[in-house]
């Protein structure tokens, strides 16, 4: 099969043309579920629906959504007994919950070919040259080599010859990884010796980078960075790339579904890739969002016959786009994703606003730049009680104008004394149990447990 041809195609479909492809594709889901996975089966004669009555996206809201618990709990229900001709499972792929039982999904070779392909539309969204070099900051275990038995120094570069799963399918230039447990000031001199095109990092670390990169220039050689596992806020954003002076783009993916959307260069909306899931977007009553609402996202994922699931709750918020983007590509998109780790749900209602208090008076066009010159790192912290901690790692004593700087944004967004704000500077901000680093943290939110699908 011409792959890029029908990627291509696909993604300026009319919306008619695309309805009858889905149609196709959720009719075989379909079929496929009602003989070859137990959940399914009963579930369907539970509720009396024959699966051939599920022939467009809105028939699926006459099934219930799959919850990551039910997933947690009937993992053995959810696998398929027997899979279709040319499919063979894979590997599979667990999210290690650092508060209970691990989320785990068995993956055919197709759904992880998928991460592949998708991955490098992507790239080819961006512009990227895949003949570059590509830069990757990650965690020592997506950088070892799990046969390699010789334990490396942690400044050790790790190279590759291709790039992660774009390269099994596709001619790149080369990678090469360093972990992102070193030193900041380390990885930058990394990247200095480097001059690599490209860089990937998770989208804190990203930030941290940049908040280093103030004093000197960045390589100039670098061309676009991609940002994964966290939510990239505009703000983080603005300070990513006011620094860099190359554009980021973020990607979408679940260990449970694969690469869910990317980003676009001309509007930089997130797309969804059709091919490997149907993407809702669910408000409170269950009901599609309209316009501007925020809601539940909730995925179908097409192209894994090893462990089909059928509106899966992400647990993430998202907001669809209305009306055409300026790059022409007529797939379905979200404008932002909101809330990457589940955690909204679980905290007070106006959580968020404090937060984006602090991620606003960071702003580079709104904070002095000799007030941000000295700022390595922060944290944002949530108690129980509602109070709130500032923590800041920076390169000298923080000064009054700092403070009070951090203090009218706070008052501003709080408007009332009740959530007091402690600024407090730190020599190292603590990490907590998860494999990355959140810049705001929660003690009504159990520590974030998804990672990165695969290695992207
Ligand atoms: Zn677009």
């Amino acid at each position: 099969m011409d792959w890029s041809r029908e990627l291509i195609r696909n993604e300026f479909l009319e919306t008619a043309n695309r309805r009858a492809w889905q149609a196709e594709i959720l009719g075989d889901l379909m079929a496929f579920a009602t003989t070859q996975v137990p959940w399914y089966r009963r579930q369907f004669r539970q509720l009396g629906i024959d699966g051939k009555d599920i022939q467009c996206v809105e028939d699926l809201a006459q099934l219930p959504v799959l919850t990551r618990e039910e997933l947690q709990a009937n993992g053995d229900q959810l696998l398929a007994e027997g899979l279709p001709d040319g499919h063979r499972i894979d590997r599979k792929v667990s999210t290690s919950g650092s508060t209970g039982q691990p989320v785990e999904v068995w993956h055919s070779e197709h759904s992880i070919m998928m991460v592949g392909i998708m991955t490098q539309r992507e790239l080819r969204w961006q512009r990227f040259d895949p003949a570059g070099t590509l830069a990757m900051i990650r965690s020592l275990h997506e950088l070892e080599n799990p046969h390699d038995k010789q334990t490396q120094p942690l400044d050790h570069s790790y190279h590759y010859p291709r790039w992660f799963n774009v390269g099994n399918h596709f001619q790149t230039g080369p990678g090469i990884g360093f972990a992102d447990t070193n030193p900041v000031d380390k990885q930058v001199a990394w990247l200095d010796r480097l001059d690599p095109d490209y860089l990937i990092a998770q989208a804190t670390r990203l930030e941290q980078l940049a908040l280093a990169y103030q004093h000197h220039a960045p390589p100039a050689s670098l061309r676009a960075l991609r940002a994964y596992a966290q939510q990239l806020t505009p703000q983080m954003q603005e300070r990513i790339e006011t620094v860099f002076g190359v554009p980021v783009y973020q990607s979408y993916a679940l260990n449970e579904a694969g690469p869910v959307a990317g980003q676009c260069r001309e509007g930089g909306r997130l797309h969804v890739h059709m091919e490997n899931c149907l993407v809702e977007v669910l408000n409170a009553n269950d009901k599609p969002c309209g316009p501007g609402e925020i809601g539940r996202i909730i995925v179908t994922p097409l192209a894994n016959a090893a462990m089909p699931l059928i509106r899966y709750d992400t647990g993430d918020l998202g907001e669809l786009a209305v009306g055409p983007c300026p790059c022409g590509r007529t797939l379905p998109a979200f404008t932002a994703i909101h809330g990457r780790y589940r955690r909204l749900a679980l905290q007070p209602r106006d959580s968020w606003a404090y937060w984006i208090a602090i991620q606003r008076a960071l702003s580079p066009s709104l904070i002095a730049a000799e007030l941000l010159a000295p700022i390595r790192q922060y944290q944002l912290h949530q108690y129980r009680n509602q109070s709130y901690e500032l923590r800041i790692r920076a390169s000298e004593t923080l000064s009054d104008a700092f403070h009070h700087h951090i203090r009218k944004f706070w008052e501003q967004a709080t408007g009332e004394p009740t959530h007091p704000l402690a600024i407090v500077q730190m020599d190292e901000i603590p990490w907590g149990r998860a494999l990355k680093f959140e810049n705001f943290t929660s003690d009504f939110v159990p520590p974030p447990d998804n990672e990165p699908l695969t290695r992207s």
